[in-house]
């Protein structure tokens, strides 16, 4: 058994095997050792801390689920659980590993060939190089599945791409930016892997970020940036492959949000037990008890959902409704667990050093992106009713 964890209410990780559990207690050391203490600097400064990568290498955790590019071929559920871990100290340096390891990744994983995928994701999971995923746009966000702005033509070996992408993780830094781009010919979505240092890709970091301000969000500019056919994604041939990748990122961020109520919920249950109100700690009052159990339930469910939605991926039932349905349901409850969290805090809740404001923050972050809550609803709508009610 892993030491005591309030947030486990329900012991899902004597699910694990004495080896999983030993890889969560390892993440959980890593985050509380290296990355609690400086999560509020790094967040206040909007600043990433490089310094950390290597010793985040170290766990190698890097494409979880991938097997035999030195990667470590683990269950769905143990991403799940990594990705809730990160987040329950700190959801940016969850965003981050989420973009590297999950998008960038498995963009390679799904839709590289096998030379591409034997070139990069060695690489990617000793974290040598980072990998970014640019699909939003600023004139298109939810609607990219419908045609994006990005184009790509060809010209002998290469492509050229032109277009904007908006808020992509990593970018301003990242080795290799996977973008997506609609061909001028055939008006299908292909893939490209962009090297850093390409003289038509310009990166620039999106400043004034009241969430996730550790993770380096860029706006990038594509100018006639010129990409061999070598670094087309090859086995991408349409949105459907995009939508693959992030059928299986979904999830995680589902698991995310699990990870950002129970840090939230942890924090707020141990100040309501120390903090003193009318000679009495807040944690014996009625009313504050009833808000703590509304945290626990709202978290224990989730959890619960998303512990069976990586044993579906796991089984290779996984759905994009399924993955849908999860980032909807926690999105939602996290919020009213994190404002919860708040509340129990007084005053002392708005303030960095007590942890909880920053989960206040991110939560708002995980509850737009991968989809926001209207898109994932409406992709489950349509799959219990049969009605596409997008447009
Ligand atoms: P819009 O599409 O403009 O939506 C605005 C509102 O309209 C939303 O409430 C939306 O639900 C609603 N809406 C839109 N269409 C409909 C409809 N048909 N019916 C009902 N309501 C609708 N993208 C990447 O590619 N890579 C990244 O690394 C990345 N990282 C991100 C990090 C952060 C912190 C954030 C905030 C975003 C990131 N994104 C990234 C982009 C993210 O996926 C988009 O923000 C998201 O898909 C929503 O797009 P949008 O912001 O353009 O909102």
């Amino acid at each position: 058994k892993l030491p005591p964890i309030d947030g486990d209410f329900y012991d899902l990780s004597l699910k694990l095997t004495p080896q999983q559990r030993e890889l969560q207690l390892k993440v959980r050391n890593f985050m509380e050792d290296e990355i609690r203490p400086i999560a509020n600097e790094y967040w206040n400064k909007a600043e990433f801390p490089f310094e950390i990568i290597p010793k985040m290498a170290a766990l190698n955790i890097c494409g979880l689920t991938i097997e035999g590019y030195e990667t470590p071929n683990e269950s769905s559920v143990m991403e799940g659980i990594i990705a809730m871990e990160m987040a329950r100290v700190d959801v940016s340096i969850s965003t981050f590993f989420g973009v590297h390891s999950g998008l960038a990744m498995s963009s390679i994983n799904i839709c590289g060939s096998e030379a591409q995928k034997q070139e990069w994701l060695p690489k990617m999971a000793r974290m040598e190089v980072i990998g970014a995923f640019g699909l939003t746009e600023p004139d298109v966000g939810s609607a990219v599945a419908g045609g994006m702005g990005t184009t790509c033509r060809r010209e002998g070996d290469e492509w050229i791409l032109n277009g904007q992408k908006k808020w992509i993780g990593n970018a301003t830094f990242a080795d290799v930016t996977v973008i997506w781009a609609n061909d001028e010919e055939t008006n299908r979505v292909k893939g490209f892997l962009v090297r850093k240092g390409n003289p038509g890709f310009k990166a620039e970091k999106i400043e004034g970020k009241m969430a996730l301000r550790t993770v380096q969000n860029a706006l990038i500019t594509l100018t006639n940036c010129r990409v061999p056919e070598s670094d087309r994604l090859q086995k991408c041939d349409s949105f459907k492959d995009t939508a693959k990748v992030l059928k299986v990122t979904r999830a995680a961020v589902a698991w995310q949000a699990v990870g950002c109520a129970r840090g939230a919920y942890e924090s707020a249950l141990k100040y309501t037990k120390k903090r003193e109100q009318f000679g009495k700690p807040i944690a014996s009052f009625q009313l504050v008890q009833n808000h703590l159990v509304e945290m626990l339930a709202n978290l224990t469910a989730m959890q619960t959902m998303c512990f069976r939605l990586s044993e579906l991926q796991d089984e290779d039932l996984l759905t994009d409704e399924h993955a849908s349905l999860a980032k909807v349901f926690c999105s939602l409850r996290t919020r009213d667990v994190v404002r919860s969290a708040r509340e129990v805090m007084g005053g002392n809740g708005i303030l960095l050093e007590y942890d909880v404001a920053r989960f206040v923050a991110d939560a708002e972050a995980i509850y737009s992106y991968e989809g926001t809550k209207e898109i994932n609803t409406l992709i489950v709508g349509r799959a219990i009713t049969g009605y596409g009610a997008f447009v």
